[in-house]
């Protein structure tokens, strides 16, 4: 153990994972440093599911209030076609009922936007937040680990977290280069906020086309704010990624109609675009000594999963509730905690790879057939169904 008064984590990211990770830690007694590459905090960001052991997790550490304030249920969900007439629609209370009583739609940065409170709310005394600055070397000895920062400093601290997402330098700078541990799933995503809504999407609805191996979604959060998604299959995942969005969103949706030319349109002006490639991580052990991975950077399920979110925040609680049970052995703590969330880990990573061909389906009868629960759930019968059960478990 060091000589601080508390033990002492530096966290690596400020995405969902390292601030739940500096919020639990807080939690747990421990004082901690978020390092964040970024010179500022990002918003917005895309639409994602928070349910499972994620929102079990956030229950736990009180900030289950604050993100349901942010849940968004759109008034409907339009899939269209080509020249933008209306395949079906499922309207939002059926929306609401398949997704369930414990389960949130939320922005991930709205995610981030709640920790962030937390974090520099009751816990500011003991967890500092550092943007734009990274992490350039790691040494560790029997006591502790010296994290080196690209602002010059040298940090102390009895745990390092790479919580610094699909490309993590703590993971690099520890466990080995990337390519030795990613998995292409074959697949592009792509992100942005947009200024104005497309002509033909109306308020509060997602509106999305899927043709042949690409699919493109424009999702209006109340009356002020819209985001555009892309994901398409690719042979060349590296390729792509390397082109940049500008010159591979064009190239991929160029001729894809509906309001395809007018969101382009608007990347040119677009000023944060998330775009990587679909990849899990697939890291044989999240920990060596006192350095440890979590979230994206550990595990990454992708969002053909849909769990990321919720898997980054049930294992910074768990992570935090191993600490709690083994103050003084770092190294035990770490191992109980890989052997509780690895299995569910495993299992999403599993669940991406399945239903990675329903995402962007190659052609129109893995359309037809991807498509077909949610044609029946805009039947009015069914919706009707659906509604009533949602009516009598909440
Ligand atoms: C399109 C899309 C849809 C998704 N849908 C869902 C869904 O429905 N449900 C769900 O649960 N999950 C979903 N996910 C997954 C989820 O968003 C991620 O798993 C989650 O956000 C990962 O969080 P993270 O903090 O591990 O990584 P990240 O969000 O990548 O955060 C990493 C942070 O570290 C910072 N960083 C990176 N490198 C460095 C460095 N060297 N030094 C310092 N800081 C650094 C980054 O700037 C960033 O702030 C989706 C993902 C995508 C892309």
């Amino acid at each position: 153990m060091t000589t601080h008064r508390n033990p002492r984590a530096v966290v690596v990211g400020a995405g969902i994972a390292g601030l739940a990770t500096a919020l639990r830690l807080y939690q747990a007694g421990w004082e901690a440093l978020v390092v964040e590459r970024a010179p500022e905090r990002r918003s917005g960001g895309y639409a994602v599911t928070f349910a499972g052991l994620g929102y079990d997790a956030a229950e736990r550490m009180g900030v289950l209030p604050e993100l349901a304030r942010r849940h968004i249920v759109p008034d409907r969900m339009d899939y269209v076609r080509p020249d933008g007439r209306t395949r079906f629609t499922v309207p939002g209370p059926t929306v609401r009922a398949m997704v369930g009583d414990r389960s949130l739609n939320i922005l991930r940065g709205d995610i981030e936007d709640v920790l962030y409170a937390a974090v520099t709310g009751a816990a500011s005394g003991t967890v500092e937040v550092r943007f734009g600055a990274s992490v350039t070397e790691v040494r560790q000895d029997p006591d502790g680990v010296d994290v080196t920062l690209s602002d010059g400093t040298v940090e102390r601290a009895d745990l390092l977290v790479g919580a610094d997402g699909l490309h993590s330098a703590v993971r690099r700078l520890v466990f080995g280069p990337e390519d030795d541990v990613r998995l292409d799933l074959n697949h592009m995503a792509g992100v942005f906020e947009l200024d104005r809504l497309p002509d033909g999407v109306e308020p509060g609805v997602t509106a999305s086309l899927t043709d042949t191996g690409r699919t493109l979604a424009v999702v209006s959060v109340g009356a002020q704010r819209a985001v555009a998604f892309f994901g398409y299959r690719t042979q060349r995942p590296s390729a792509e990624l390397a082109d940049g969005p500008h010159v591979a969103l064009a190239r991929a949706y160029g001729d894809m109609g509906w309001v395809a030319p007018q969101v382009l349109g608007q990347l040119a002006g677009a000023g944060s675009v998330y775009f990587d490639t679909v990849s899990q991580m697939v890291v044989g052990g999240w920990s060596r000594d006192r350095v440890v991975l979590l979230g994206d950077a550990a595990w990454c399920v992708t969002l053909f999963a849909g769990y990321g979110s919720s898997l980054a925040v049930a294992g910074a609680d768990a992570l935090g509730a191993a600490l709690e049970r083994h103050p003084a052995d770092v190294a035990l703590a770490l191992r109980e905690w890989e052997a509780q969330i690895r299995p569910e880990a495993e299992r999403k990573q599993r669940l991406g790879r399945q239903v990675k061909g329903l995402y962007a389906p190659a052609d129109p009868f893995r359309l037809w057939v991807r498509d077909l629960p949610l044609r029946l759930a805009s039947y009015r019968p069914v919706s009707a169904l659906l509604q009533r059960r949602l009516q009598l478990t909440s």
